[in-house]
């Protein structure tokens, strides 16, 4: 007889997903108070009190909170479960909006001939349970506090502790994970915890081809660079004296759209090129005068570029946007004299900056009244603007005001959010151990269910991202002094999360359409294998 008890399962997981726990809504503190509630009615936890707790999150808008619950067994060894309770709205549900938060009754009730072929074919198999957040990731949430409560009654008897630890906020800002590190090595330090691994429970795409289950052991990066610049303005019937910020970011888009210089790759795994996410001029309204300023920002997905060689390659994009710009412009100024006779010269060349390096210029040329505006500057602006990208290019735009230099330039920053890739490389002691478990985990699952599982490197972005910083050097040197908003209204605790550093693994349910309409699990496999996989998983991690 296996461990779990189904319906304990379901019960958990229809509750969770009844509650419209929508991401940046009071709907997370809801599911919030049900998740300490559950774990509340576990009799330990009654004995425990001080073991579960809800961390407030600092100067949240929404009264958030991040749930920990600690199961303490013997020795210092611990594994983290961790997951997020917040979901995607649930709009896309059309006529079937109703129903969305009610697994049963939407499965009942979703008419198999307006669905896409696949999602037709598992309703009508009777195989699959349908419903917003079921997979992603309320089942994990579920599984969770199943498996708390299950070893709850013999808790003295493990051979390590579990530390549970449920986040909102994942489908945004992952303000949730941010602020539960934090929280983690609070806790750690106060019961001397020796903390062996994350384990999360994503849903798992399964591909119909391998049919192999996938351990992820890591995830994609994202960084978010930002070009600003400045032209030269201009009446438009003198186009010849000014230089137009139009043109130039026109041109840097031409050079960063699907550019594969910027695909990366490592361990077989390869991401796309960037592609550009806003692309404007800073005008509000019409006149006649050319562009001064303009800006644009674009998605970069990582697995093992550092923040300075993507910087530098960013630089060297910039630079030749730049040249081809004034390349085109002295070869107008040659063909309009050929045909009028009237001589322009182009008075410029390529200047590109970073944020870091402009700032510093700044400062020699200024000085410290400079970085006293700023600071200053920031704080009063902070809440003119309700999003960070655009709040980046307003710091940026006042920096350049001030710079002395008046001629046209790019500058290059880094926007939020920020996602370190990582994954496990087999290294530390730490690292080797999960992958001998995982091992395990494959053979026991093999012999017991005949299911196979795969190693895969990455995940998409995700927490996952914040169990630990890989380049934490580069990070620290070229991401940090070239964000403009870190510490302004965003932060990343770079140093708790390098402290917190730790292999992880996702163990996720059979499931399918994250974020649509048609998301669902597979029934079987996640009351049944799964369940007893992950436990297995989580028992062996703490050995
Ligand atoms: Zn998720």
């Amino acid at each position: 007889m296996s461990w779990y008890i189904e319906d304990k399962i379901k019960e958990i997981l229809f509750k969770l997903v009844s509650i419209p726990s929508i991401s940046e809504t009071e709907g997370e503190v809801a599911i919030e108070g049900e998740i300490y509630d559950l774990l509340n009615q576990i009799p330990y936890f009654q004995q425990h009190s001080e073991y579960l707790n809800k961390h407030a999150i600092e100067n949240d808008k929404f009264g958030r909170y991040v749930i920990s619950a600690l199961l303490r067994g013997r020795g210092d060894r611990t594994v983290i479960v961790f997951g997020h309770h917040d979901i995607v709205d649930f709009d896309g549900y059309g006529e079937y909006k109703d129903y969305a938060l009610n697994p049963e009754e939407l499965t009942k009730r979703l008419d198999p001939d307006i669905l896409p072929e696949d999602a037709r074919k598992d309703l009508l198999s009777g195989e699959w349970l349908f419903g917003r957040g079921i997979n992603d990731m309320k089942y994990g949430q579920a599984l969770g506090i199943a498996l708390m409560e299950d070893l709850s009654s013999e808790a003295e008897m493990l051979s390590g502790n579990i530390l549970f630890v449920s986040v909102p906020d994942e489908e945004n800002n992952s303000v949730g994970m941010l602020a539960a590190v934090p929280f983690i090595n609070d806790i750690g330090k106060k019961y001397a915890l020796d903390f062996r691994a994350y384990i999360i429970n994503e849903p798992d795409f399964i591909s119909s081809d391998s049919g192999m289950h996938n351990f992820f052991v890591g995830c994609e990066g994202k960084v978010l660079p930002v070009f600003y610049c400045m032209g030269k303005e201009t009446h438009s019937t003198e186009v010849y004296k000014g230089l137009n910020a139009g043109t130039m970011i026109a041109e840097i888009e031409r050079q960063m759209n699907l550019n594969i210089r910027f695909t990366d790759y490592n361990e077989g795994h390869f991401t796309g090129p960037p592609t550009v996410l806003q692309i404007r001029d800073t005008k509000e309204h019409y006149n006649v005068s050319t562009c001064a300023y303009a800006y644009s920002y674009y998605t970069l997905y990582t697995v093992s570029k550092t923040p300075d060689e993507i910087l530098r390659l960013l630089k060297d994009t910039a630079y030749k946007a730049f040249d081809q710009v004034l390349e085109q412009f002295k070869s107008s100024c040659a063909d309009f004299e050929k045909l009028t006779g009237i001589r322009h010269d182009c008075p410029w060349t390529p200047k590109v900056f970073s944020y870091e390096e402009i700032y510093a210029y700044n400062l020699s040329d200024i000085g410290q009244s400079f970085d006293i505006h700023m600071k200053k500057y920031m704080k009063e602006n902070r809440s003119k603007f309700k999003d960070d990208r655009l709040f980046t290019i307003d710091i940026i735009k006042e920096v350049v005001r001030l710079c002395p230099d008046k001629e046209p330039k790019i500058v290059i920053a880094y926007g939020p959010p920020y996602y370190p890739h990582r994954t496990n490389k087999g290294e530390t002691e730490k690292e080797k151990h999960m992958l001998k478990v995982l091992d395990r985990v494959n053979e026991y699952s093999q012999a017991k269910y005949h299911k196979g599982w795969q190693l895969k490197k990455y995940f998409g972005i995700a927490d996952l991202c914040y169990t630990g910083i890989d380049e934490y050097e580069s990070v620290v040197k070229n991401l940090k002094p070239n964000m403009p908003i870190l510490g302004n209204g965003y932060s990343i605790p770079f140093e708790e999360i390098k402290k917190l550093s730790l292999p992880v693994v996702n163990i996720g349910p059979v499931a399918k359409d994250a974020h649509k309409f048609t998301e669902r699990i597979h029934i079987n496999s996640s009351f049944e294998m799964i369940p007893d996989v992950f436990k297995f998983a989580v028992l062996e991690l703490m050995k």
